[in-house]
């Protein structure tokens, strides 16, 4: 599974290069065909604080007002004990190893893009975090859903938010993270709602509940959890995320999913179903999402022609590109950067299995 989905990152990561030129588009056009994971969620909900559960690591801006106003590419990788850093694509040159300084260069790119502090903008930023503790996956923060303007009162933000997140999770190969917060009512509940709506079938969705530590009426939450109400077609996985005042005394994101991880196991209402909580069960639960879409969707589909046919990468990164796929394909030409006589190299695309060759 590893390979499987270290192969999709990697790709996703080299279209998202590719398609920095189309700045203007929210999503690179050659996502169509590779599976990613968008957090889809109300303002507060906990979208950012499960990200950082699900990454391992605090890097991600906070504030009263919107935190998140651009889409938030992450990709992640893998990598051996000791080697935790990150980068951004719109600073090839720049490593960060301190993760308080990605957050601040969110926010400043965030400003450059939007022009102010509280404008939105559909034009993600982009992020890779290479580490040892995080499975490769790409993920997407999104700006929260809200019903209400906030700051400078414009009623077209709530309706900017709710477009951008839909050109995000309407596509077929998003899985859904739908967040919601247990002390929200999810019979009347937006999030749950539009989930359904763009799918129907609950196929690519999964609900996660968050702030369960809140929550004095545990049978309620029990209810949810065991799909006795609102259910999805994947049973609700409940987290137990940082609470503003764990931030404040710098608890760290290791010693949070440890307590989550005894806050299931000791509470009477929830022992049970403590092998399916937290975010712990949850990143396997992710890999195994996306594991079972590549299985079924990628092995003849991904090499495509379009997604293929104008991509510019690194020749260093297409090395681990050669797949045995489905169906029979061409050899197909692509282009590299780097010297002038790398210009063309040759990506073979076999047809048998689709086990990844390095
Ligand atoms: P976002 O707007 O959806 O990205 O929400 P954030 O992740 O920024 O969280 C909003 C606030 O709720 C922060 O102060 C978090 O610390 C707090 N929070 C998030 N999840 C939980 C949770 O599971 N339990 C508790 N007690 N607080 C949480
Ligand atoms: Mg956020």
């Amino acid at each position: 599974m590893e390979d499987l989905t270290s192969l999709v990152n990697k790709l996703q990561l080299a279209c998202t290069t590719l398609a920095d030129n189309d700045v203007g588009s929210a999503l690179p056009t050659d996502w169509d065909e590779l599976p990613f994971i968008a957090v889809m969620g109300g303002q507060g909900s906990g979208k950012s604080s499960l990200l950082e559960a699900i990454v391992g690591k605090d890097f991600l801006p906070r504030g009263s007002a919107i935190a998140t106003r651009r889409p938030l590419i992450v990709h992640l990788f893998k990598t051996e004990e000791g080697t935790k850093y990150a980068k951004f694509l719109h600073q090839p040159d720049k490593t960060y190893e301190d993760f308080a300084e990605v957050s601040m260069e969110i926010v400043d790119e965030t400003d450059r893009e939007t022009g102010s502090p509280y404008g939105i903008s559909s034009v993600p930023i982009r992020l890779s975090i290479f580490s040892p503790n995080v499975v490769n996956l790409t993920l997407i923060d999104l700006p929260g859903l809200t019903k209400i303007a906030v700051d400078d009162g414009s009623v077209s933000i709530v309706q900017e938010i709710e477009n951008m997140v839909r050109a995000f999770i309407e596509k077929p190969n998003c899985i859904i993270l739908a967040i919601s917060s247990a002390d929200q009512d999810l019979s009347n509940s937006e999030i749950v709602n539009i989930s359904r709506e763009v799918d129907p079938k609950g196929e690519r969705t999964l609900g996660v509940l968050t702030k369960i530590d809140l929550m004095e009426n545990r049978a309620s939450v029990v209810n949810i959890l065991e799909g006795r109400s609102c259910r999805f077609h994947f049973p609700w996985v409940g987290v137990v995320n940082r609470s503003q005042k764990d931030i404040n005394i710098n608890m760290d994101i290791i010693s949070a999913r440890c307590r989550e991880r005894e806050y299931f196991g000791n509470t009477p209402e929830y022992k049970h179903l403590a092998h399916r909580m937290g975010s712990e069960h949850l990143i396997r639960s992710l890999g195994k999402h996306l594991e079972s879409y590549i299985k079924t969707r990628v092995g003849g589909y991904l090499f495509t022609k379009s997604s293929i046919k104008s991509t510019v990468i690194k020749k260093s990164m297409l090395q681990s590109y050669t797949l045995r796929a489905y169906g029979t394909f061409p050899t197909y030409h692509v282009r590299t950067e780097g010297e002038p006589h790398d210009m063309y190299f040759e990506c073979t695309v076999h047809v048998q299995s689709h086990k990844f060759v390095s």
